[in-house]
């Protein structure tokens, strides 16, 4: 074992602490509470360890208020000499705790190793692995290249645009600035996760006309339109997606093609209140509208994903009679990988070959994570998650993190971070 690593095993006690600490600050999101309460924790802790630290609140962004501020904590440690910056960016919120819980939340309760809590494993287990190892790194090796940073983010579950977003506009993710980022996600201690599939979430409405229920041919049914079309998209589209193959590792392999949930549809007549019995009345329904979500592969551009529905709809258009739409695109994120070859991606992988003695896995994410705005607005690729945590547990009841899985992790990245910022001899 390295002296790093004795030092990293050392600090058990520090680290279930720290990870204790940071869970009971119960940063829910929505609304976004208490970020100035964690950032303002990070940044004694992080003082206390040399880190210059800077305190930056995402002004005007989704969800930003007097009552409810998106801070940002970024944290920086110099070394002696000039080198690369190595960036761990953790997102501080969580989110809401949900039911099924056998013990307290935001009690932070360790038990058989393991620590419990919304946000344990997703993320602030691997946040608190990224202080230690770099804390550990700093007291064994005083005389480093280059800097270290960590940053304490907003907003990632509902975006990141309150968080990395911002400061990537802000400059903080310059290649001039910082060369490799590690954002310590749980995905597993021995796997390194290379990007994630993109996303396209549009509402498209179907339009009708109202008439009475027992002439229906006096209006135009909103939801019969609708009706066709799902039908093509059941026919045409769906088998489309899952034709299609990609080079990305996505895990699970059910996301290893193009995707699409329709996560809504609203036609006609509002459902009752709970508290009204009444009968409805007889109407053809004027509208309708659904909400979908497509997942795209990074071999898709984000033109032809829209493209493809949208010429469905055109040909529903010149195929059915009076046949109407609305397309209203609510957000889109591209797709990010980081080549296999990148600096961090073999450096972190070289780090869990000597820590836990075998080949790392590649993996890329289903879902989005704040990669794509260190890709897309900071312009730096250099960037993967890895972090210790069960993935399946994130978002669940009675989340919890080993804490022997945060121990090899920190590990891990105390390894990486000898290798990028220790000087060549
Ligand atoms: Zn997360």
């Amino acid at each position: 074992m390295t002296h790093l690593s004795d030092a990293i095993a050392q600090k058990r006690d520090d680290l279930v602490a720290l990870t204790q600490d940071l869970i009971r600050i119960p940063t829910l999101n929505p609304p976004g509470q208490d970020y100035r309460a964690i950032c303002e924790y990070l940044d004694r802790r992080l003082k206390a360890h040399g880190f210059e630290t800077e305190l930056i609140r995402a002004h005007g962004t989704p969800g930003d208020s007097a009552k409810y501020p998106r801070w940002n904590i970024v944290a920086r440690r110099s070394g002696t000499h000039k080198g690369d910056c190595v960036h761990f960016n953790s997102h501080t919120d969580v989110v809401e705790v949900g039911h099924g819980w056998t013990t307290d939340p935001f009690g932070a309760e360790l038990k058989d190793g393991k620590i419990y809590g919304r946000g344990a494993c997703d993320m602030k287990g691997g946040l608190a692995a990224s202080i230690i190892a770099a804390e550990a790194f700093i007291e064994t090796h005083p005389e480093f290249a280059g800097a270290i940073e960590i940053s304490g983010t907003a907003d990632e579950e509902s975006g990141g645009y309150g968080g990395v977003a911002y400061l990537a506009e802000k400059g903080y993710f310059d290649p001039a600035r910082v060369q490799h980022v590690i954002i310590p996600e749980p995905l597993n201690k021995d796997r390194i996760c290379l990007g994630h599939r993109g996303g396209w979430w549009a509402e498209i409405e179907t339009k009708g006309e109202i008439a009475h229920g027992s002439m229906p041919f006096l209006g135009d049914c909103a939801v019969r339109h609708m009706g066709a079309v799902l039908s093509e998209f059941e026919s045409k589209l769906f088998p489309a997606m899952a034709s299609r193959t990609t080079d990305m590792p996505v895990v699970p392999e059910g996301a290893r093609s193009s995707t699409m949930n329709i996560n809504s549809i609203h036609g006609g007549q509002r459902e009752n209140d709970a508290d009204f019995d009444g009968l409805p009345a007889h109407c053809v329904p004027d509208s309708c509208r659904i909400v979908i979500d497509r997942r795209f592969l990074v071999e898709e551009p984000l033109d032809q994903v829209r493209d493809e529905v949208t010429a469905l709809l055109e040909g529903l258009r010149t195929s059915r009679a009076d046949f109407e739409y609305v397309l209203t695109e609510l957000n889109s994120v591209l797709p990010s990988m980081t080549d296999r070859d990148a600096p961090v991606v073999q450096t972190v992988a070289r780090a869990i070959q000597d820590v836990m003695g075998k080949a790392p896995q590649y993996v890329a994410s289903p879902g989005t994570y704040d990669q794509k705005h260190i890709d897309r607005i900071g312009k730096l690729k250099n960037c993967i998650a890895y972090g210790p945590g069960v993935l399946e547990l994130a978002h669940k009841p009675d989340e919890w993190i080993g804490v022997e899985d945060m121990i090899d992790s920190a590990k891990v990245m105390g390894a990486a971070l000898e290798t990028l910022l220790l000087p060549k001899n």
